[in-house]
């Protein structure tokens, strides 16, 4: 009797697996850009076991799923090379910001901030599962802390730059892509270029590469830019520029130079690509505002204000000793609590700091980097991030950047948000439709995807993305997550 009911249960799910195991699913006169960034092309696509079985003509078998796609674009899964879910992929494994997105791959473990050991982060994420596939980043600023614990405000010493790199060591056995820095960040921003030299060639030696939240994105920008490209070339590794901007008002409209160092870069040798988000705010701590870090000097205050364009440029997003902060810009909370700004600001720095939203870009230059064929788009976001950049960026560059302002085409859109990350991470079977390759997939209804998150509310949820395959199985469709979890947790070739 036992053992009868105990079949019962199980039957279902051995049909199910086994059924999971044989059927197809078909999409139909789909309009197909690939990923190359090539003119798109009508065609039907067979995926089975998690792969693409065919493109081309598919005839229809008895037993197929089959979505019928005419009119609708379907793309590579999209890939964010920069996404700060590390911790908001345990809570929520779904991912619904990310994947109605069309997003399939998160890279998580930006700005010097990897997991560390990524073997122990692994098997967390495996508990749960995950509707996204996960790759990890080792980080600097990790290792630096480990060795350093809180001796980190110096350079340091070659036996603990020695120690650094026996963990990063480590982590490359675990199957990390890359390392990141964050060096306007404690503890990275009190370390030396020769600490970074010295570490990016353990990574190179891996096949990794270096990706940076630069020294300075303000008036510093160019040493800065200079720094990751002497790391590039002295340490020969691919360099990844995180979330280029020029950050303030003094600087705006220098985007040439940039592109001029990254040619310059390119003729020595050295592989220099960028990611950008979509919008003309970023997201950070309050403490960013002085880059000397003298959070008591009224001059520098106020200096940082004039900076950004005014203290209303400062958007609280996270503020735990009095959320009533929260969504109000410096100047409105200044002048409910009676008190200047930089006073304001100094009493949030003696709790602690705050988390903001700092409107200091110039929206031409946005697009200027939008429009450079090494650039590529990233959201800086992530699951619980405060900025709408966490659920609207890829609708916001389908949407506004190609068919509301005609920037760039499409195919040229699906191409830096696929096989150009793809070809950053070194991954041999997503990025592009290739027969062979994983179904990681989104179908999309071009006339319509568009973000509708904003400021006030950073996790309303994008419009018409319609279908979200990974790894052949859907995560997202008709408008909700399907609560499957079919992410894998990719390893570095
Ligand atoms: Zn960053």
């Amino acid at each position: 009797m036992i053992k009868r009911r105990f079949l019962a249960c199980l039957l279902p799910f051995l049909l199910s697996s086994l059924t999971a195991q044989t059927a197809r699913t078909v999409i139909r006169q789909a309009s197909i850009a690939d990923g190359s960034g090539q003119p798109a092309f009508k065609a039907d696509l067979a995926i089975q076991d998690g792969r693409i079985t065919a493109l081309g003509q598919v005839e229809e078998q008895q037993g197929d799923r089959v979505i019928r796609a005419r009119g609708k674009v379907l793309a590579p899964g999209f890939i964010d090379i920069h996404n700060h879910s590390q911790q908001g992929l345990l809570e929520k494994p779904q991912a619904e910001s990310q994947v109605s997105q069309g997003i399939t791959t998160l890279v998580v473990g930006a700005d010097g901030s990897g997991p560390f050991p990524p073997a122990a982060y692994r098997q967390e994420l495996s508990q749960t599962g995950t509707a996204v596939n996960v790759a990890l980043m080792a980080g600097h600023g990790t290792l630096r802390r480990m060795v350093m614990g809180d001796e980190f405000k110096r350079p340091a010493v070659p036996h603990e730059v020695q120690a650094m790199k026996a963990l990063l060591r480590l982590t490359f056995q675990q199957g990390v892509f890359g390392l990141s820095s964050g060096l306007e960040y404690d503890p990275g921003f009190y370390s030396q270029t020769d600490e970074l030299v010295e570490l990016a060639r353990e990574a190179a030696s891996w096949g990794g590469f270096y990706m940076s939240h630069i020294r300075d994105e303000e008036d510093g920008f160019i040493q800065a830019l200079d720094e990751a490209i002497e790391i590039g070339r002295r340490a020969r590794i691919p360099v990844q520029i995180s979330h280029i901007k020029l950050g303030n008002t003094r600087v705006w409209g220098r985007t040439e130079e940039v592109f001029q160092k990254m040619a310059w870069a390119a003729a020595e040798g050295v592989d220099v690509l960028a990611d950008c988000y979509p919008y003309d705010a970023w997201a950070s701590g309050l403490s960013i505002l002085v880059p000397s870090r003298r959070f008591k000097d009224r001059q520098e205050i106020a200096e940082a204000f004039e900076k950004i364009g005014g203290a209303h440029n400062v958007l609280i997003t996270r503020y735990a000793p009095d959320p009533s902060f929260e969504f109000k810009n410096l100047t409105q909370i200044a002048k409910q609590r009676e008190i200047s700004e930089i006073d304001l600001f100094m009493e949030m720095m003696g709790n602690g700091g705050a988390g903001i939203v700092g409107r200091s870009m110039n929206p031409k230059d946005v697009e200027k980097f939008y429009r450079h064929p090494k650039v590529m788009v990233a959201s800086d976001g992530g699951i619980d991030s405060r900025h709408p950049r966490m659920s609207g960026t890829f609708p916001r560059v389908l949407g506004r950047f190609v068919r509301e302002k005609g920037w760039f085409s499409l195919e040229e859109a699906v191409r830096k948000m696929t096989s150009m990350p793809a070809a950053r991470l070194r991954l041999n079977d997503r990025g592009l439709i290739r027969e062979g390759f994983r179904a990681d997939l989104t179908l999309f209804d071009a006339a319509k995807v568009i973000d509708n998150s904003d400021f006030q509310n950073p996790d309303r949820l994008s419009k018409g993305i319609e279908l979200v395959l990974v790894n052949g199985v859907a995560v997202w469709e008709k408008g909700e997550a399907t609560g499957e979890l079919p992410g894998i947790q990719l390893v570095a070739n």
